[in-house]
C-alpha cells in the first residue's frame, strides 16, 4: 500500500489581505498568497510540507501550486527545506478552484486503485497537523475507505437566509449532530477517482473532497482532529499561529 498526499495550495488567499473591519485601508496587490505568508521566517505552505516529509507512512507529495509559482518554490525548497524533496515530490500547476487543484494533483499520483493504496488530500495551510492524526486518517481510510479529521462544534450552528437587510435565522442546527471538517482527508484511490469523475460529469463543485465522496454515496468515516489544526485564513489566525508556533518551538 503506498500513501500520497496532495496539497492544493494555488489559491489567491484573497481573505488574508482584507483589512480589519473598521480600517479602510485597500488590500495590497503585492500580498503574498496566504500560504506563502511567513510564520517565523518560513512560508506557511513549508511547514506544512514538513509535516509530511516526516511521517513515515507518505510515499509521495504532490503539491499544486501557481504556474509562476512552481520554478520560485522548487528553488527555494532546494535551498531552505532539501528534507521535503527527498520524498517524491511533485510540484505541478493548480487550477481555477481548490477542486480543479486537486484533480491536477490526483491525475499525477503514483497511487493506483490496485494494492488498495491511499490518496489524502490537506489544506496548505493547516500546518499544525500532527503525525498522530495522519496516521488515524490513514488508517481509517484503509478501513473504511474515506475518512476526514474533524473536531465537534462548540459554537451553536445556525441556518440562515442571506437578504438584502443582512442573514435571518431559519434553523438551528443541533451541535450534537455537527462536526467542523477539517484536513487530512483520505480516501481509497478509486473512492476519490470515482467521485472526481462524477462531480466533474455532473458540474459539481465542493468545497472539500468529502462532499464529493458523500454525493457518489460513499460513507465518510470522521477520525479526531485538533483544535490546534487551524486552517489559517485570516489575519486573526495568522496571530494564532504565530503563537502556537513559538510554544511549540520551546
Ligand atoms: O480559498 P480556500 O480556503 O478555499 O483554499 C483552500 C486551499 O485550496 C488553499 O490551500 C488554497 O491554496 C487551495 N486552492 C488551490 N487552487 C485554487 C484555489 C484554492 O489550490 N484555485
Amino acid at each position: 500500500m503506498k500513501v500520497s498526499v496532495i496539497i492544493p495550495a494555488a489559491g489567491l488567499g484573497t481573505r488574508m489581505s482584507t483589512a480589519p473591519a473598521g480600517k479602510t485601508a485597500k488590500p495590497k496587490k503585492s500580498a503574498p498568497s496566504k500560504q506563502f505568508t511567513e510564520l517565523g521566517g518560513t512560508p506557511i505552505l513549508v511547514h506544512t510540507l514538513r509535516r509530511f516529509a516526516q511521517s513515515p507512512e507518505i510515499d509521495e507529495i504532490v503539491v499544486a501550486l501557481r504556474q509562476t509559482e512552481i520554478a520560485p518554490f522548487r528553488a527555494r525548497l532546494e535551498k531552505e527545506a532539501p528534507e521535503i524533496l527527498a520524498k517524491r515530490t511533485v510540484l505541478l500547476e493548480g487550477g481555477e478552484s481548490r477542486q480543479q487543484s486537486v484533480s491536477n494533483g490526483l491525475a499525477a499520483v503514483s497511487a493506483s486503485a490496485h494494492d488498495d493504496d491511499i490518496v489524502l488530500v490537506h489544506d496548505a495551510v493547516r500546518p499544525f497537523v500532527t503525525e498522530e492524526m495522519i496516521h488515524e486518517v490513514i488508517a481509517a481510510a484503509s478501513k473504511y475507505g474515506a475518512a476526514i479529521a474533524g473536531v465537534p462544534a462548540v459554537d451553536t450552528v445556525k441556518q440562515v437566509e442571506r437578504t438584502a437587510e443582512g442573514a435571518l435565522i431559519r434553523a438551528t442546527i443541533p451541535r450534537e449532530r455537527i462536526v467542523m471538517a477539517q484536513t487530512p482527508q483520505g480516501f481509497r484511490f478509486n473512492v476519490l477517482k470515482k467521485a472526481f469523475d462524477e462531480a466533474t460529469a455532473d458540474g459539481f463543485v465542493g468545497t472539500d473532497e468529502a462532499s464529493l465522496v458523500e454525493r457518489s454515496g460513499h460513507p465518510v468515516a470522521v477520525v479526531m482532529g485538533s483544535p490546534r489544526n487551524i486552517k489559517i485564513t485570516t489575519p486573526a489566525d495568522l496571530e494564532l499561529a504565530e503563537y502556537y508556533s513559538r510554544t511549540e518551538s520551546k
